[in-house]
């Protein structure tokens, strides 16, 4: 009959509140939330949500009535802004304290902000929740100029809603290519060719060197050598900074990549867990080499497994990590991570926006696959690599051997 408080009401909370529910916990369940609505999914903030075919309570994880009927203590709009782990109490905002039993810390991460002359003005907008998703649809109009800085998933996909809706679109990335962080070469030049084949303007190399205004509004983007390009609003979309500094302000063990768990979301202090976003995990697939991923289906199974934890149910089987991203009419799914990649193979056609690349290791172990709209090729993906198993190159890049049969 435990007390839990969860702070942070987001992926990872909301379904924290349901496994534990799911879990048998019986004791009271307190989420609280620094947003003024109950958890839901981020996911189409950049895709559907922005584009305008998805509403706000289809975002929903769970609508207002769940819960109540599964009697979870709500404490949204409020943020907490201390823990201490000795006295096992939390301070909210409001002045309120709240003890717990176990804390679970869910704050995962906000938007990076960018650090040049103008970044304050008007019309300079981010993408991490629904208030800005909601400004970024006022700004992005038919004929409006947007330049978004960032060449990651989050600046890709909010391009292609934009063009969807009409915008001219300048994207613009440091690095000599787009998805430098997160895709192979082969992927990044496949996404950058469909992207620009739609109208995308992409500038790679590109330094920002200050947002130059007008009546305190955006005008335009100002380039390291000088360049300037004209454009109504600007979107950064140039990473996360962890939501941690609670974790941190409490002594609780944190690396550059996050707040220290273990498998089962564990912190060093006794009787608090983390999920989600903010924490810097061991990947059990991968000899426990700590990682940070930022990823619905990670939230998820930290959520799980903290649920477990708590109740005293027995762990469950670790998941192969997956993400998906969706730009245009192409379905991205990713499945594991390419850690020590040795060896790429692709099977079916880039040509045709149909094709996996596997990623091997030195002894053709697959470690990681991103898939084009291939659905067959991601969910064998999730066995081969989950199972880390080998598998001859050849017989991967020929597609008259069923994927069924590679993965039998
Ligand atoms: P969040 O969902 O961010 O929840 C954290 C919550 O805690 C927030 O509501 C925050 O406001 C709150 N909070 C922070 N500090 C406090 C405090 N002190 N007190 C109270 N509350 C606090 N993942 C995919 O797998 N596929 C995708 O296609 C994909 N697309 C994405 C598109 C966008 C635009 C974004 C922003 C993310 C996307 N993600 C995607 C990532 C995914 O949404 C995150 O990995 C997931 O939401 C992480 O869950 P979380 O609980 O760790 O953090």
């Amino acid at each position: 009959d435990k007390r839990v408080v969860i702070i942070g009401a987001g992926h990872g909370g909301g379904n924290l509140a349901a496994s534990l529910r799911q879990a048998g916990h019986v004791g009271e369940i307190v989420l609280i939330g620094d947003e003024a609505i109950v958890p839901y999914h981020r996911p189409p903030l950049s895709k559907g949500y922005l584009k305008g075919s998805v509403d706000v309570d289809t975002l929903k994880l769970r609508p207002e009535s769940w819960y109540e009927s599964n009697n979870i203590t709500l404490r949204l709009g409020v943020s907490a802004e201390a823990i201490d782990p000795a006295a096992r109490e939390v301070r909210l905002a409001d002045g309120a304290m709240l003890t717990y039993d176990r804390l679970v810390l869910a704050t995962g991460a906000r938007a990076r902000r960018l650090a040049v002359p103008g970044a304050d003005l008007r019309g300079v907008l981010y993408l991490r929740d629904i208030t800005d998703a909601d400004r970024i649809r006022e700004a992005v109009r038919p004929a409006k100029r947007l330049a978004i800085i960032g060449g990651g998933y989050i600046g890709l996909e909010a391009a292609a809603s934009a063009i969807a809706l009409g915008s001219k679109v300048v994207l613009l990335e440091r690095e000599d290519r787009i998805l430098a962080r997160v895709a192979c070469t082969p992927l990044a030049e496949f996404f950058d060719g469909y992207h620009r084949a739609k109208g995308l303007m992409i500038r790679t190399g590109v330094q920002v060197e200050a947002i130059e205004g007008a009546s305190g509004h955006v005008a335009g983007v100002r380039l390291a050598d000088g360049e300037l390009l004209g454009c109504d609003a600007v979107l950064v979309g140039v990473g996360a900074a962890l939501c941690d500094h609670l974790a941190r302000d409490a002594g609780l063990v944190c690396e550059a990549g996050g707040v220290a768990v273990d498998a089962n979301g564990r912190t060093s202090s006794p009787g608090i867990y983390a999920i989600g976003d903010m924490t810097w995990r061991p990947m059990p697939l991968y000899g426990d080499r700590m990682f940070r991923l930022e990823s619905v289906q990670n939230a998820v199974e930290q959520a799980r497994r903290v649920a477990a934890d708590i109740t005293g149910k027995p762990a469950p089987t670790h998941e192969v990590p997956w993400f998906w991203s969706d730009q245009y009419d192409l379905k991205l799914q990713i499945v594991g991570v390419p850690f020590d990649s040795h060896r790429l193979v692709v099977r079916g056609s880039i040509e045709d926006a149909k094709f996996a690349i596997f990623h091997l290791s030195d002894r053709d172990r697959v470690l990681a696959v991103e898939a084009v709209n291939l659905a067959p090729e991601f969910m064998a993906a999730r066995t081969l690599v989950g199972e880390r198993r080998r598998v001859a190159a050849e017989r991967l890049a020929d597609t008259s051997v069923p994927i069924k049969e590679i993965v039998q």
